[in-house]
């Protein structure tokens, strides 16, 4: 066999090898299985060479295949060279006898790194052999590329099929708790957030509020220089934020919390507030999940807005506008509810005494305000579950569910004696009592009926008391 004849031979194995090289990498789309094919291929063809991989990002590990990190500032000219330029570079050191390729992974898009092989005890690789490294490397750069655009396609779906799944939820009338824990929920376990927080400015934006659904630590006072710095970093710049490590950016606290994303919620155009997820890692958040949490944010303003609209219209239906007391259309509902569902109630109507008298006197923004005092002086003196409502005019009136007569009054009489003592201009106050339970279910109707009744009796019994209808009329 002559040379050209055995060179003829060793290139038609080489191409051979190629296809099957191409046709293994190219079946791969994970990109770590892929480097390990490449890994194995190389030691297969090249048993005496040594290889790495040279990558501009950590963003592969391979246990078998050494990965040196490609830096800007790296004295290894040549394969800095094959990066930029997409070329095969050669080094060759006579002293050290050893030469060295770099051969460029690239794609139709990037180059993904360089491949790094020596060749010991040379001062050169053969052309036949630099043409096969430049083939291969080709092939495993393309390889690299579809694998790399199904794990980007992947991912863009499942980020898709997450917002869609937010969106769905969202637009199903969620209160605003449940609506901000959902989302809440949603973007710790999507984006691995640590600690989520949602902030709403307040009419002047002197102040932010948080919002329920946020991660308990930004209640805590330690969260307020994240709050303060990403507010006003935010209500300056009105953009979304990507911190990758926030000690950097001249906060003087030593936080605990390094990697941040601020996302503005904007609701028609107009800055309403804004979220914060946080990591205790550097860098932990990459810049696709900064695009997904924008999404997610952005997604969401519109349920949030309608949640907070719905809620405001719901407590003004049910809260009254002077004394904040509730509607007597939710006090209604109240003693409907408790009349199906616990076991007795006392209701208790309470008139101020000799009103008009008041404001005839001192007028009627005084007037109101001897309202005010009453209603707060309810409010200070009832349980949670307890309600107080503002029956109409200058009747107020209380129902207390699951209470017995006896503590109904009691608490009716500690209201006429701390009304007389407090109020300023000094007024008093008459309350008729009325009471149900199981035994004696009552309509829902005569229990307002006799309670009204016992004021009525209080008022044309000397006022400033309390006056219990029961079966039989009783006064104290
Ligand atoms: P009585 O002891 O019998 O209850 O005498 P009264 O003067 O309180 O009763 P009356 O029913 O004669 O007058 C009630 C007054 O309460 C008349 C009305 O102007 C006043 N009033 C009702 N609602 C309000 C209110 O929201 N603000 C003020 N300032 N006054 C009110
Ligand atoms: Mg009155
Ligand atoms: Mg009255």
């Amino acid at each position: 066999m002559d040379i050209l004849e055995r060179d003829l031979l060793w290139q038609v194995k080489r191409y051979k090898q190629l296809i099957q090289i191409t046709e293994k990498l190219h079946s791969s789309l994970d990109v770590n299985i892929l480097l390990g094919e490449l890994c194995v291929i190389l030691k297969e063809v090249y048993p005496d060479f040594s290889f790495s991989l040279l990558l501009s990002q950590d963003t592969y590990t391979h246990s078998d295949f050494p990965i040196i990190d490609l830096e800007y500032d790296n004295e290894n000219i040549a394969a800095i060279k094959a990066y930029a330029s997409g070329e095969l570079q050669f080094e060759s050191s006579a002293p050290a006898k050893h030469a060295i390729i770099y051969a460029p992974l690239k794609g139709k898009q990037v180059t993904y790194g360089v491949l790094q092989i020596i060749a010991e005890n040379t001062t050169g690789f053969h052309e036949y052999e630099v043409e096969f490294i430049r083939l291969l490397a080709l092939a495993a750069g393309s390889s690299l590329e579809n694998a790399h655009l199904y794990q980007q396609s992947r991912r863009e779906i499942t980020n898709l099929q997450l917002i869609n799944e937010t969106s769905h939820c969202l637009n199903s009338n969620l209160r605003l708790v449940d609506t901000m824990t959902y989302m809440s929920e949603q973007i710790i376990s999507s984006i691995d957030a640590q600690e989520v927080g949602f902030f709403l400015f307040s009419n002047d934006h002197a102040n932010v509020k948080i919002l329920p659904g946020s991660t308990p630590y930004f209640y805590t006072k330690q969260a307020q220089i994240y709050i303060d710095y990403i507010k006003d970093k935010i209500e300056l710049e009105k953009n979304p934020l990507f911190i990758g490590d926030i000690n950097l950016q001249n906060v003087k606290n030593n936080t605990s919390y390094h990697s941040i994303l601020g996302i503005p919620m904007i609701q028609s155009e107009e800055l309403k507030g804004f979220s914060i997820v946080m990591h205790q890692k550097p860098y932990f958040f990459s810049f696709e999940t900064f695009k997904l949490l924008q999404s997610l944010v952005h997604h969401s303003s519109l349920a949030l807005n309608n949640s907070m609209l719905r809620e405001e219209l719901e407590h003004m239906v049910i809260t009254d506008h002077l004394t904040k007391l509730h509607s007597r259309k939710f006090l209604d509902e109240k003693v409907q509810w408790s009349m199906n569902e616990t076991e007795e109630g006392t209701f208790i109507l309470l008139d101020i005494d000799n009103f008009k008298e008041i404001n005839d006197t001192y007028g009627h923004q005084v007037g109101d305000k001897v309202l005010v005092q009453v209603a707060n002086l309810i409010k200070r003196n009832i349980r949670g579950e307890d309600i107080g409502a503002r029956w109409g005019g200058e009747e107020l009136a209380l129902y207390l569910p699951g209470v017995p007569l006896d503590k109904g009054v009691a608490v009716a009489e500690r209201l006429v004696k701390k009304v007389s003592e407090s109020s300023d201009p000094h007024i008093t106050v008459s309350c008729g009592v009325s009471y149900w339970n199981k035994e004696q279910l009552d309509a829902y109707n005569n229990l307002f009926k006799r309670a009204d009744e016992a004021l009525y009796i209080a008022k044309g019994t000397g006022k400033n008391k309390v006056v219990i209808q029961e079966q039989n009329i009783r006064v104290c």
